[in-house]
């Protein structure tokens, strides 16, 4: 059986997202270097990042959904200060968070528990739920803390 590598992250968040996203498709994947990088975010560099790898028989397919998933996480997301579609789901930055998240980890139980914030990498605009399309079915998202 040969392993390819789909796909890096550097935190762990993004990677168990993608993770049980691929899982629920009824692929099998793994991450390598999980332990490595969730432990000590710095050493994130120095073994490339989470690795999210696959069968390569699955490789295409798997691709395929990535990209599928990344189309519509981008068209759903705009930030309302800068409207980047440049969103991502980062842990906030505190220290009992990052226990949670090591806790949550050790027991499997993904990154439920954590705290986790959106964040534009464009302009670092912050918000707890994912700001939305104003196509979308919800109510447009309307900043709550703008002090
Ligand atoms: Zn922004």
């Amino acid at each position: 059986m040969e392993l390819v590598t789909v796909r890096t992250f550097n935190n762990y968040f993004s990677a168990n997202i993608m993770l049980s996203k691929l899982r629920d498709g009824g692929i099998r994947c793994y991450l390598k270097d999980e332990f490595t990088v969730t432990v000590d975010p710095i050493l994130a560099n120095a073994v490339g990042g989470i690795k999210l790898v696959v069968n390569k028989d699955d490789e295409s397919e798997v691709l395929e959904i990535l990209n599928k998933f990344d189309e519509d996480y981008h068209r759903q997301s705009v930030c309302p200060k800068c409207g980047s579609h440049e969103i991502d789901l980062v842990p906030k930055q505190n220290v009992a968070n990052m226990v949670t998240a090591f806790l949550s980890w050790l027991f499997s139980s993904y990154a439920v528990s954590a705290e986790n914030v959106y964040k534009c990498s464009n302009c670092g605009y912050e918000s707890d739920t994912l700001p939305e399309a104003l196509n979308n079915e919800k109510q447009p998202f309307e900043p709550e803390n703008l002090n």
